[in-house]
């Protein structure tokens, strides 16, 4: 049993306890509450400076594994040029498809690994990582090897996502064939992926494919999501309310209908305000899904071409400025919400019996995490009691 003691404020599930202290036991809480509460035994303390402690942040979306880069897309689009004009010499989301599709697992691995230390280093424990630049069953099937070794050496806890992104310019019905009856079965049996995802959108996937991956997906004992409403309205949010999945991603394009009818579901709605500071697109609807009812969770869904976003703390203050939530909400959005965005229940929030993962801030107060812009709020991370 350690504890851990000298803790300012401790948010844990639903309350702030101030002067506070937590025991860990084999990589759990075994108690939390304040210091003076304390009679049990410890075999060794660790004095936390006086310092407000969170749990660890979950990231439920990124696209963490990516080769190449997007600078000259980026520098263009600064200076004017169309997305348009962009894909059409070579750029966008095809040139990282085509660089990713190439790379070796080892490449790719190490590719990502810091930017998972990234992550991690801004507070995030649990980190969702998504498939999804392949375009070929094999290319995509080793992204997904690429996450499996990424998670074997790095110390935060990695949840792998297979994601069908968008089609091929040809052979739309040959994909979709290959994708039930290839991808998403040797994905599952090999344990690659916990959950399946797809971009509906008008130039992605229509709501009945989305259909057929989502049941194909369930008929494997796989989770299922949706990227939707990012740009325009096709049916997505429809589908994945009436489909029960476990979150739908993005909503920047959610009408107030919309929004009463995701508030009404049990669905999780993640928002990703990184997108909307990166491109400028409008920010989801976050004040009022959370005021229609919506379990709200935020990620970074760091990618190259539309998220270059590092830092878990970083997406929950955008959240506060341009979600409308409040620091409150942000917190809950980027910890127990977003574990529920995976479907996890052992983290997320700091109590008995969950994984002892969490955050020491630099400040007394745990709202500078939401707060502080430009500079790295988070002191230290513990996972499973270890400081990593
Ligand atoms: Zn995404």
């Amino acid at each position: 049993m350690k504890l851990f003691r000298n803790i300012s404020e401790l948010v844990a599930l639903e309350r702030v306890v101030k002067h506070a202290a937590i025991a860990v036991e084999n990589g759990r809480i075994a108690w939390c509450g304040p210091e003076a509460d304390w009679t049990g035994r410890a075999d060794s303390t660790e004095d936390l400076g006086g310092r407000a402690v969170i749990p660890a942040f979950i990231d439920p979306h990124t696209h963490a594994v990516w080769a190449g880069d997007r600078l000259a897309d980026f520098e263009e689009r600064a200076c004017g040029v169309g997305y348009e004009a962009i894909l059409a010499r070579g750029g966008g989301i095809r040139s990282t498809i085509a660089k990713t599709a190439a790379e070796s697992v080892q490449n790719l691995v190490a590719l990502a690994r810091p930017r998972i230390g990234a992550l991690m280093r801004s507070g995030a424990a649990t980190i969702e990582v998504k498939s999804g630049y392949g375009f070929t069953v094999e290319a995509e099937l080793r992204m997904l090897e690429a996450i499996r070794e990424l998670a074997r050496v790095v110390k935060a806890r990695l949840v792998p996502t297979l994601l069908i992104h968008i089609p091929p310019i040809e052979s739309r019905e040959d994909y979709i064939e290959a994708v039930v009856n290839q991808l998403i079965p040797e994905a599952a049996a090999r344990g690659l992926a916990q959950a399946v995802d797809v971009f509906v959108e008008r130039e992605a996937w229509s709501a009945a494919e989305a259909l057929r991956f989502i049941e194909c997906a369930r008929a494997h004992c796989l989770e299922a999501k949706l990227h939707t409403e990012q740009f325009h309205r096709v049916g997505g949010l429809e589908l994945g309310v009436l489909e029960r999945v476990l979150s739908l991603d993005h909503l920047e394009a959610c009408s107030p209908e919309q929004v009463q009818l995701l508030g009404a579901s049990q669905t999780v709605a993640t928002i990703l305000p990184g997108v909307t500071l990166h491109l400028g697109i409008p920010a989801a609807p976050g004040r009022a899904l959370i005021d229609a009812g919506a379990k709200v969770a935020v990620g970074t869904d760091l990618n190259p071409g539309s998220s270059p976003l590092y830092s878990m703390s970083t997406a929950l203050a955008l959240a506060v400025r341009l979600n409308g939530l409040t620091p409150e909400e942000g917190l809950r959005a980027g910890t127990v919400n977003a574990a529920a965005a995976l479907g996890l229940t052992d983290c997320g929030s700091i109590e008995p019996g969950m994984r002892a993962d969490f955050a020491v801030l630099e400040s007394a107060d745990w709202r500078d995490v939401v707060y502080s812009l430009g500079t790295n709020p988070v002191r230290d991370v513990f996972i499973r009691g270890e400081r990593v």
